[in-house]
């Protein structure tokens, strides 16, 4: 792997208006309040989410007393760096960003043939409790607004869209971010309002304009979340963490489940297939002797029975101090054929980024660990 870049992390940043909080007619109210014209805030707009600009200084058609002043008291870019890896293929890059409370969180850009996928944070930390999961263990900071989650976005946009950044990729194509999955930090349904304010942006033909299709929200499994994931008019793709088939098992790794229990979650579940006829991934951890049994998976099989569903099988991301192990690969395969020959769809995932702690929470946790920011040890 290499370190790209490292920086001290800042004190104090200050506090700018960033202008990824603002719908268009917010952005003409705030410019208007500046003495600008109201045709200023389309073309604000367009230089952030068509064109990717990364500072003021480019938006070469605004005047330029108005750039200085945008400059001074605005920002499009609210996420300092901290600390961005490439693993050794150089087709997983990791950051880890500072918001201007000091808080941090993480994103995870995978690259592959055809597709860009980037993994985004909801919260900074998560309240959650997942007794595997390594941002869990530090509970939940807060809750990041609906610019804050555009604004990972808006940072891999810009960097694959300047071919000039390093470092250069193995895939040259597409250029631009894909898809999107918010599985990185913090449950997004925990964080439902601002969460959805951000989908929107991010699909808004008039905004960032991916495609809702290409979007996936994954959950701990909030029942009434899900109820009301359903009845939105985006298609945005559904994932669960299921991790275990029974309640037993499942609370010991996912405590949340002492509150919505497998059942209601799948019966949750349920409901949204039969409103949207939408495919809804199950995620599944896979830890050694804990969750990857034959018993398990004939139990899983018969809980999934007839659902339109699909079996995401993950061999554990090992965090340290931590008493799961991941499967061995002939476990992994051998829980993935009983899934399969019940008829359930079922895919061993891929480790990405495993030695640049691409797993949720595990940078973070590395670089806090660390005595000196400027200093950091991963691995
Ligand atoms: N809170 C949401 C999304 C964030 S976590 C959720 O629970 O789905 C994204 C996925 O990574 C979840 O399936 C989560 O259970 C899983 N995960 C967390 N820690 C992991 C680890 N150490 N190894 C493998 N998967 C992990």
């Amino acid at each position: 792997m290499t370190i790209r870049m490292q920086i001290a992390l800042p004190t104090e940043a200050p506090a700018r208006r960033s202008l990824l909080e603002m719908d268009q007619a917010q952005l003409a109210d705030y410019l208007a309040g500046l003495g600008q014209p109201r045709f200023r805030a389309r073309q604000v707009w367009e230089w952030i989410y068509k064109r990717f600009a990364g500072d003021f200084a480019t938006m070469s058609n605004l005047p330029k007393d108005l750039r200085t002043r945008l400059a001074a008291e605005a920002t499009i870019a609210p996420l300092t760096l901290v600390t961005e890896i490439v693993s050794q293929d150089r087709d997983t890059v990791k950051t880890l960003f500072q918001l201007h409370d000091g808080q941090t969180i993480e994103a995870v850009l995978m690259l592959y043939d055809e597709r860009r996928t980037l993994c985004i944070s909801s919260q900074a930390g998560c309240a959650m409790g997942c007794t595997f999961c390594a941002t869990a263990q530090g509970g939940l900071a807060r809750n990041l607004t609906p610019g804050e989650i555009v604004a990972q976005v808006l940072y891999f946009a810009r960097y694959l869209a300047d071919p000039t950044l390093p470092p250069a990729t193995v895939v040259t194509r597409p250029t631009s971010v894909t898809n999107i999955v918010l599985m990185g930090m913090g449950e997004p349904l925990h964080n439902y309002a601002n969460v959805w304010a951000a989908l929107h942006r991010l699909t808004d033909a008039d905004a960032f304009g991916l495609g809702a299709r290409h979007i996936t929200l994954s959950t701990v499994g909030l029942a009434p979340g899900i109820d009301r994931m359903a009845d939105e008019d985006l298609q945005i793709g559904l994932a669960v963490s299921l991790h275990a088939p029974n309640d037993e098992l499942r609370t010991q790794l996912v405590p949340v489940n002492k509150g919505y229990p497998v059942d209601e979650v799948l019966a949750a579940v349920r409901r949204y297939i039969a409103k949207t006829n939408r495919r809804v991934t199950f995620e599944y951890a896979l830890m050694a002797g804990i969750n990857d049994t034959p018993a398990l998976a004939q139990e899983l099989a018969g809980k999934l029975q007839g659902m339109l569903c699909h079996v995401n099988l993950i061999p554990l991301n090992p965090i340290p101090d931590s008493k799961y192990q991941p499967t061995s690969d002939a476990d992994a395969a051998r829980f993935a054929q009983i899934l399969r020959e019940a008829g359930i769809p079922t895919t061993v995932r891929l480790r990405r980024g495993i030695e640049i702690n691409a797993g949720c929470g595990q940078l973070r946790r590395a670089v806090n660990k660390a005595a000196q920011p400027g200093a950091v040890t991963i691995g």
